[in-house]
């Protein structure tokens, strides 16, 4: 079976290479073409062709291939349908900011999750990314805008931390030296909240942004809206955030996703503010995006703008975030959704 050689960490190529009776310098040449984004090994022109085709038969190079690309009217946000060797598809998101490119990836073909407010999770589970998928969502993006990204955010289709191996392994090349280089602060990892998970990214000490999908300030409307409470309480997340922040010093930013009628009362505000009391963190209210079938409607802006003063007043930063493409429908798992409706 040919293996995913852009998965591997340089030391394991090194291993791998030797094997071939390769000095370790070869190894290190391979890894900075496959994370220079080449499609082919007849591409790396400093490896002599009798290894290049030694290769060949042993490995193969992910790549994403552009499915299809959506480009907003308003702010040049791209999105992305790629697709991989067995026609897997996902989808990724490029946005430009001031300081730069970021990309928001994929980290799973559909999830397990079941939140009921997102696309994603209403299309059920395929299966896991492998790391070079995951890279190689980036370097599609690259090459096809020729520009360099410079934050990774992995809050596309998927629940990360359910793809824990392959997730940490993404962050560790992405960040290599002879990678992406791309610094873990300049990353962020949004979940659901699996807790356990959470408590060995802890024990890592990275240096990433975790964010936590929270969308309730209890465990009645929580449970109601996203499963994984059922496992886990809001109080037993809460309790591994504060551990997140102690272990690592890093502030949690939480996502609240507002929802008309559901999570974005005055009361909902102050209860949320007391759970979060002297926490280090920070809150991005989103008006939710109406995905059809769902019947959510996103609240009103006075609505949003009464929850924020709430908030602050009880000393809870909190910011209402810019939604970006919002005519590409940006957030993850609408596009593909849209077209496997297509397909029927
Ligand atoms: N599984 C991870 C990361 C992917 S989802 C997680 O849940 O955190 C990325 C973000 O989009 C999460 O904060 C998720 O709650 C949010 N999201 C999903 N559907 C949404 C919708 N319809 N409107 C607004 N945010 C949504
Ligand atoms: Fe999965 Fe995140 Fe969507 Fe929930 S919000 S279903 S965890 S992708």
């Amino acid at each position: 079976m040919v293996k995913d050689i852009k998965s591997m960490y340089e030391d394991e190529l090194k291993e791998e290479l030797a094997g071939m009776g390769e000095p370790s310098y070869r190894a290190a040449q391979v890894y900075k073409w496959l994370h220079s984004g080449v499609k082919s090994f007849d591409e790396m022109t400093n490896i002599s062709k009798k290894l290049r085709e030694k290769l060949v038969q042993s490995y193969y190079i992910s790549s994403a291939a552009i499915e299809k690309k959506l480009i907003s009217d308003y702010d040049d946000t791209r999105k992305y349908l790629f697709s991989f060797r067995d026609g897997e598809a996902v989808e990724s998101v490029l946005m430009k900011y001031h300081h730069g490119y970021t990309s928001c990836i994929s980290t799973q073909v559909g999830c397990k999750m079941g939140c009921t407010f997102c696309a994603t999770g209403r299309s059920g589970f395929s299966r896991d990314l492998t790391a070079s998928e995951m890279i190689a969502q980036l370097q599609a993006e690259q090459q096809d805008n020729n520009i360099r990204i410079s934050n990774v955010v992995l809050m596309g289709m998927g629940e990360p931390l359910d793809n824990f191996d392959n997730v940490i392994r993404f962050l560790r090349l992405v960040s290599s030296e002879h990678g992406m280089n791309i610094g873990m602060r300049h990353i962020s990892l949004s979940t659901c909240g699996i807790v356990p998970r959470i408590y060995e990214l802890a024990e890592m000490k990275l240096q990433l942004t975790l964010s936590v999908s929270l969308h309730a300030p209890n465990d009645d409307i929580r449970s109601r809206t996203m499963p994984i409470n059922r496992r886990y309480s809001i109080e037993e997340l809460l309790r591994a955030c504060r551990c997140y922040s102690d272990m690592t010093g890093r502030r949690i930013s939480f996502e609240y996703a507002m929802i008309d009628g559901v999570n974005d009362s005055d009361e909902c505000a102050s209860e949320l503010a007391g759970r979060l009391r002297g926490m280090l963190s920070h809150v991005n209210l989103i008006p939710v995006n109406s995905v059809s079938g769902t019947g959510y409607k996103k609240s009103k802006r006075e609505r949003m703008q009464k929850f924020i003063s709430v908030l602050e007043k009880a000393g809870i930063t909190a910011t209402v975030r810019r939604t970006l493409g919002s005519d590409i429908n940006a957030s993850c798992g609408q596009l593909r959704r849209s077209l496997e409706k297509e397909d029927q």
